[in-house]
This record gives C-alpha cells, sequence and structure tokens, in this order.
C-alpha cells in the first residue's frame, strides 16, 4: 500500500535489533484518516469472507483493529496479556514470545467473546517472527472458530514469521512488506519477496 510505504519511508526510524519505530502515526500517536485508508484495504481483500469478528492484541494492535472493525461492523477483541499463570475463569489462553521486549507472556481471550460459530480476522500492527500471530490463531482454533486470515500493517519479510504461518496454510495479507533494514535504510519488497 504506497500511503503506507510512503509514511514509513517519511516518519519511520529503524532501531538497533531490526526493530522499525513508527511512533510518529501508529504506535504511539497515531494517524486515523491513514487508519481509516488501512481499514479499507483490508475490507477490499476480505469483504467476501463474511467476518464476524476482529481479533487482534494489546496494546498497539488495537487502534488499527478498531478502525478495521468499523468498516467491517462488526466487534473486535483484544487478546490481553497476562502475567498471572493460573487465570481464574473461563478463557483460551496461548503463549506469545514479545519480539520488542524479550521473554514470554500468557494471551487471554474469554470464551464469552469467541465462539464456534465466529469467522475471524486477525489485524495486528507487526509481523516479525510470528509469535503473535501465531498464539492469536490458536486461540481461534481453541475457540473452534473459524479464521479467515491476517492482516498486518507492516511485514518484516526478512524474519521468518511470514513464510513459516504461510506455509501452514494462513492467509496473511500484508499492507507494507519489508525487505531489508541495513544501515538504517528500509527497502520495499518487489515482486521477487514472497
Ligand atoms: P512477532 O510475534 O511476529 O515476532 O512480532 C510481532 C509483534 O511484535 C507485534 O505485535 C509488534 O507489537 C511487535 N513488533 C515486532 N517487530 C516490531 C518492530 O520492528 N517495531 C515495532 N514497533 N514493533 C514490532
Amino acid at each position: 500500500m504506497q500511503l503506507l510505504e510512503e509514511r514509513i519511508l517519511k516518519d519511520g526510524k529503524v532501531r538497533d535489533g531490526n526493530v522499525l519505530k513508527v511512533d510518529n502515526f501508529l504506535n504511539h500517536q497515531m494517524d486515523i484518516t491513514l487508519f481509516g485508508e488501512m481499514a479499507r484495504e483490508f475490507y477490499r481483500l476480505f469483504q467476501f469472507d463474511n467476518v464476524t469478528k476482529i481479533l487482534t492484541i494489546e496494546a498497539s494492535g488495537i487502534g488499527i483493529a478498531c478502525i478495521t472493525a468499523q468498516v467491517f461492523n462488526c466487534p473486535v477483541i483484544f487478546a490481553k496479556k497476562s502475567k498471572t499463570k493460573n487465570i481464574a475463569g473461563d478463557v483460551y489462553t496461548s503463549k506469545v514470545e514479545s519480539f520488542t521486549h524479550g521473554g514470554t507472556y500468557d494471551i487471554i481471550v474469554s470464551k464469552e467473546y469467541l465462539k464456534p460459530s465466529d469467522r475471524v480476522l486477525i489485524i495486528d500492527d507487526f509481523l516479525a517472527n510470528g509469535s503473535a500471530l501465531s498464539g492469536l490463531s490458536s486461540l481461534v482454533k481453541d475457540a473452534g472458530a473459524t479464521l479467515i486470515g491476517a492482516g498486518i500493517a507492516i511485514e518484516k519479510a526478512f524474519q521468518s514469521g511470514g513464510d513459516t504461518l504461510r506455509s501452514q496454510g494462513m492467509r496473511i495479507e500484508s499492507l507494507a512488506k519489508i525487505k531489508s533494514m541495513e544501515n538504517g535504510k528500509v527497502q520495499f519488497c518487489d515482486n521477487s519477496c514472497n
């Protein structure tokens, strides 16, 4: 998506450890006009899939997921990050390795909000090694719901998550795909990059 790529080039900052900072428009300050365009692109891609629910993970996926849910006219659920091992109540839980902070944490979603009849579209800000996406998809699976696929704002295609999850059959649509971030310079995938 050209608009998003241009914004990444203008305001994105490459940090150590293959981290792209996009706090100016996506992860801290949020450009809702841009989110609206992204949401419309996700809708164009998934409009015939009868999505009944959008699922994301706190915190930075929530903004994009909400604007996207508005276009799909369906509810949005965010998986909560949980510090307590044994959570009381009826929840689906799975483990995620944090790319940006290191370590592993549990994510939970109440069984009340994810049902076997749901057709779920996952929305997230980044795809790197795929742990967040894989954790979210296992919540969907545990609920017996149908996973339609995932809409990702920025995929770092030089990391393994996208290839691995696509090879397992997951439909992933990324609005900006980064081929490399060497020497602080962001380069996007052309047709050669998955
Ligand atoms: P994964 O689980 O695919 O390795 O990483 C995805 C999660 O890590 C996303 O939900 C996002 O919050 C965070 N993340 C991964 N890479 C980056 C990055 O380069 N920049 C930022 N800001 N967040 C990232």
